[in-house]
Formats: C-alpha cells, sequence, structure tokens
C-alpha cells in the first residue's frame, strides 16, 4: 500500500452502509461484478485483527494501532473512525479514489454512518445508500448465524446496528435486503441513472 497524498482526487463516490448483519457486504461484492458501470470497491483499512479467511488488501489493510495513527496524522484518510466502541479503527484511504480514478471506475465505501457524514463533507458528488433488512429483528438473528464474534462483541454490533438505523433516512435510498438479486439490480440501476452523466 503506498504512503499516498493528500489531495482528494475528483471523482464521484457511491456510499453503501448497512447495520452488520444486514448483508451489505454480499451485496457490494455482487454489485462490483454485475453493475453496468464500472466500479472499484475501496478496501478500508482496520486496527482490527483478521477473522478467519479475510485476506490483507482485499478485505481489509489490517493495520497495527501505530500505523493508522501515523497515516492519520499524515492526513492519509479521507475518513476515519472508531466504530462500534470496540476500540477498533477503521478508514477510507485517499489513495483508493485515486486507484478507482487510475482504472476509470467509480469507488464504491462500504463505510458506516458516521463515516458517511465525514464524505459527504469532503465530496461533492455522492450516491448513498443504506441497506436493511425487511425487519429489525433479523439483524440479531443473522449475526448470532454468522458465529463469527464472541457473544458480547455480537451485542455491541446489535446496539450499534440500532443506533444506525436511526439515520437511515439521510440516505438517498434505503434498500431492502429481502431478496439479493432484486437489491442488488435496484442499486446498480440506480447508479447507471446517476452516472448517466459520466464521470470526467
Ligand atoms: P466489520 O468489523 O464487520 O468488518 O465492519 C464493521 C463496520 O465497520 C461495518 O459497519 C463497516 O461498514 C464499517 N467500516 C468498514 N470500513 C470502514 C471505513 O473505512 N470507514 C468507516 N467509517 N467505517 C467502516
Amino acid at each position: 500500500m503506498a504512503g499516498g497524498s493528500t489531495d482528494i482526487p475528483d471523482v464521484p463516490v457511491v456510499i453503501i452502509s448497512g447495520p452488520s448483519g444486514s448483508g451489505k457486504s454480499t451485496i457490494v461484492n455482487r454489485l462490483i461484478r454485475v453493475c453496468p458501470v464500472r466500479l472499484y470497491k475501496c478496501v478500508s483499512a482496520t486496527t482490527r485483527p483478521p477473522r478467519p479467511g479475510e485476506v490483507d488488501g482485499e478485505d481489509y489493510y489490517f493495520l497495527t494501532p501505530e500505523e493508522f495513527e501515523r497515516r492519520r496524522q499524515a492526513g492519509a484518510f479521507l475518513e476515519c473512525e472508531q466504530v462500534h466502541n470496540l476500540g477498533h479503527w477503521y478508514g477510507t484511504l485517499i489513495d483508493e479514489l485515486r486507484k478507482a480514478r487510475q482504472q476509470k471506475a467509480i469507488p464504491v465505501l462500504e463505510i458506516d454512518v458516521q463515516g458517511a457524514v465525514k464524505v459527504r463533507r469532503r465530496v461533492p458528488r455522492v450516491l448513498s445508500f443504506f441497506v436493511r433488512t425487511p425487519s429489525d429483528r433479523e439483524y440479531a438473528d443473522r449475526l448470532r448465524q454468522r458465529n463469527t464474534d464472541a457473544p458480547e462483541v455480537i451485542e455491541k454490533r446489535l446496539k450499534t446496528a440500532l443506533e444506525e438505523l436511526k439515520l437511515a433516512d439521510r440516505y438517498d435510498y434505503q434498500i431492502v435486503n429481502d431478496d439479493l438479486d432484486r437489491a442488488v439490480s435496484e442499486i446498480a440501476e440506480r447508479i447507471a441513472q446517476w452516472e448517466g452523466r459520466g464521470i470526467a
């Protein structure tokens, strides 16, 4: 990963947020493959340890707290946040936007609601989606089924999920993830309409 300059490239940005358990990662991965508009999934940096199967540079850039802080102070992040009150940092590196631009693709950020607020302040053209399940009960069910986190971690994620839901109406579109294909097509269509004006 390059050290990165702090200038923000002039690119439109797609944001996808949604509580843990909303299925947003699955949506984003499929969206990247099927969207008629070329998209680039920005890899976030985090200080959280990798889960089994997660690959550095693909799922996240896994950084030590010292390295994350060094980059934060150097202004390398478009936004960064301590998510879930678990002490872990997450952030979007400006360098990722540059990579998207080099590929003539639109960067897609999968970030939390606070991160989205910060990006909207710094990037003029943003299209944002909030992914939710048909009922709030399903977040808990999906998180527990995923079984990758300790029970107390799941409870904290659930609490954050309920907080995030309160901010859903700040997004351009709320997408109900009742059917994966339908949800992905809806987002792809919205992006295609929006992008009709073209990227520089
Ligand atoms: P997880 O630990 O389950 O991979 O991610 C936890 C949360 O962190 C998710 O809600 C995800 O959207 C958020 N997240 C991941 N990357 C970033 C980022 O770069 N910035 C911000 N603000 N949130 C992020």
